[in-house]
């Protein structure tokens, strides 16, 4: 199976992707999730993509991004018998992965995780252990697995899967970059957001691609996103003892609202001042949690256009439509895919990521989603 046939772990992929794209895979994952079927099938696909014949697509460091999955040693893989894709699983009644699975011992015959590790490929570009239920090593094994874990040399890659990743020690865990594959499946299906994607839809589909065009989908954009600031604005100013202490501004000054005021400050001073300054430090929460949520919501509305740019994706590579996140918008997706080419697409999704990364910087708002929508083919 291909990344893109796993599209249930968008996040976790796209950054196993972004590090191929550099050429800066790291030497150990964790991988962690509900269920260890699905953590064998992402280090599967990893070690198929690392070793493809015939990739098809290759990123900028020239490393594959993604497996045939029908060439000999993709299927080798999958098929558990290539020589360089070693597995440990947990044995014996007590389901442990024991020491002689992972180093070498006098009395066993077996070969260890660390003889794939240390001795060179018998034909693979890269060797990939995986230990499956890494949680079941025992602490023995786990320690004498250490040194193979820190330093593994450059042509090899170590995957630990774990449902239970808090029962590994924290030598292990600390030696590992951890990708978690437990996230929630698709979209989110906010009715409100839902009937704003479709109007952005609808336009993209109108408008045509002219610069113009682009200005009113990017207005479109932020009117969703100053409304949802006013809203979150509103709600939350309710809930902030701002509000309660404004009510009482308003009406009859409350003696006990001053005295509890004042019980904040360990000096006391002139009511007035006081006042000003809770007033202040209410303020500035508030402002604090309106900002973080409004975040939060922002990236939500922006995943929104990604997963339905990954549908338009979809629809140039004459995919069939049951794999789209929004089945309701699959007349404009598809209206918007026959105009534009997979590259441009796919080129799409790169653009809206990098903006969400932009997002997280120092950069004003404005001009980060400026830049973003007019990179925008559509
Ligand atoms: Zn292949």
């Amino acid at each position: 199976m291909a990344f893109s046939d796993l599209a249930q772990y968008p996040t976790a992929i796209e950054l196993l992707q972004r590090c191929l794209d550099r050429g800066r895979l790291a030497h150990a994952y964790l991988f962690t999730g509900a269920a260890l079927e699905p953590l064998e099938q992402v280090a599967r696909t990893l070690a198929m993509t690392l070793n493809c014949q015939q990739p098809p697509r290759r990123g900028r460091a020239g490393l594959a991004l993604d497996c045939c999955d029908r060439c000999a040693v993709c299927r080798r893989v999958a098929a558990e018998t290539h020589p360089d894709v070693l597995w440990v699983r947990p044995e014996s009644k007590l389901r442990l992965i024991r020491i002689e699975q992972l180093v070498p011992r006098k009395e066993s015959k077996r070969r260890p995780l660390s003889d794939l590790i240390y001795q060179k490929p018998a034909e693979a570009q890269v060797k990939v252990g995986i230990i499956v239920g890494a949680d079941r090593m025992n602490p023995s094994a786990a320690n004498a697995f250490l040194k193979t874990l820190e330093e593994p040399p450059a042509d090899s890659l170590l995957l630990l899967l774990s449902t239970e990743p808090d029962r590994l020690l924290e030598t292990v865990v600390s030696r590992c970059v951890r990708l978690n594959f437990a996230e929630a499946i698709g979209p989110g299906r906010n009715p409100e957001l839902l009937a704003w994607l479709g109007r952005f839809a609808q336009m993209a589909v109108t408008e045509q691609g002219t610069v113009l065009s682009r200005y009113r989908l990017l207005s479109i954009l932020l009117e969703q996103l100053e409304a949802t600031k006013q809203q979150l604005e509103l709600s939350l100013r309710r809930e902030s003892p701002l509000a309660r202490y404004e009510a009482q501004q308003t009406q009859a000054p409350e003696p006990e609202a001053r005295s509890r005021a004042r019980t904040r400050r360990a000096e006391p001073s002139e009511p007035l001042e006081l006042e000003a300054d809770l007033r202040a430090q209410w303020e500035e929460e508030l402002k604090a949690a309106v900002e973080a949520d409004y975040r939060r919501q922002r990236a939500d509305i922006l995943s929104m256009l990604q997963w339905w740019l990954r549908d338009v994706w979809l629809l140039t590579l004459q995919q069939d439509s049951t794999r789209l996140a929004f089945a309701e918008l699959a007349q404009a997706s598809a209206a918007v895919a026959s105009r534009i080419s997979p590259t441009q697409a796919e080129e799409n999704l790169r653009v809206l990521e990098s903006t969400q990364r932009l997002l997280n910087t120092n950069i004003q708002e404005a001009l980060a989603l400026e830049v973003g929508l007019l990179n925008l083919a559509l």
